[in-house]
C-alpha cells in the first residue's frame, strides 16, 4: 500500500464509525433532545439539508465517543447504564426523545469532552441534563467535563429546574412546526455558529 492509499483507508474507517455509530436517525414523530438544546435553526438544517461533516469534525466527534466508552467499561460495574434512552410524551402523537451518558438509581452524568474547561457549565449542557432528569425522573446530575488537550478534568453538580425542562418542551413544539410547516426557525446566534456548518446558508435569502 501506499501513504495515499492509507489515507483513504482512515478516512473511510473514520466516515464508516460516524455514519453507524454516531450519525442520528430521524423520525418526524420524535424531537431530539440535543436538537432543541442547540440553535434551532441549525436542528431544522440538520433534517432539511444534512450536510456530511468534514473529516477533522468526524474525528473529533469520534475521538468524543471513544472518551465515552472509556468511562462506560468501568462505570457499568459500578451499577451505571450507559446510553440509556429517556422519552417523553407530547402532544400531537409527538415524542422527545434523549439518551442519557449515564445512570444509576440516584443521579445522571453527562461526559463533555472539550478543549477548554469553562468555570461553570455551559447552557446547552444544563439544559440538556436537566431534560433528561425530568425525563427519568433524577434529582441530581453532574456534568463532567474532561479537556482533551490536557487531560484535565472538573465536575459540576445540577439540580433539577421545572422551568428550564418547560423551556425544552417549547422549543420541541417550535421545531416541530418549523418542520411541518417548512418554515426555518430564526437565527440563534451565539459564538457556536463559528462551529456551525450551516453558517454560509443561514443567511441567505432563498431560504
Ligand atoms: S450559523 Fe448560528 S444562527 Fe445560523 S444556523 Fe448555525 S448556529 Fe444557528
Amino acid at each position: 500500500m501506499k501513504e495515499g492509499d492509507i489515507k483513504t483507508l482512515f478516512h473511510e474507517c473514520v466516515k464508516w464509525y460516524f455514519f453507524n455509530r454516531i450519525a442520528p436517525q430521524y423520525n418526524p414523530n420524535v424531537i431530539y433532545v440535543h436538537e432543541v438544546t442547540q440553535c434551532l435553526k441549525k436542528s431544522y438544517f440538520n433534517r432539511k439539508m444534512p450536510i456530511e461533516p468534514i473529516t477533522s469534525k468526524m474525528v473529533i466527534l469520534t475521538i468524543g465517543e471513544l472518551i465515552h466508552k472509556l468511562f462506560q467499561d468501568y462505570l457499568e460495574k459500578k451499577g451505571f447504564k450507559f446510553e440509556v434512552e429517556c422519552r417523553y410524551p407530547l402532544e400531537n402523537q409527538l415524542t422527545l426523545i434523549g439518551h442519557a451518558d449515564a445512570m444509576n438509581s440516584d443521579c445522571i452524568i453527562e461526559i463533555k469532552s472539550v478543549k477548554k474547561i469553562p468555570s461553570s457549565p455551559l447552557e446547552h449542557h444544563v439544559l440538556q441534563l436537566n431534560a433528561y432528569m425530568y425525563m427519568a425522573n433524577r434529582e441530581k446530575g453532574y456534568i463532567i467535563y474532561i479537556d482533551k488537550i490536557n487531560g484535565g478534568f472538573e465536575v459540576f453538580e445540577c439540580r433539577r429546574d421545572y422551568r428550564k425542562f418547560g423551556k425544552i418542551v417549547e422549543r420541541a413544539y417550535q421545531l416541530h412546526e418549523a418542520l411541518l410547516k417548512g418554515n426555518p426557525p430564526n437565527e440563534e446566534t451565539s459564538w457556536l455558529c463559528n462551529y456551525c456548518e450551516y453558517r454560509i446558508i443561514c443567511k441567505s435569502e432563498w431560504l
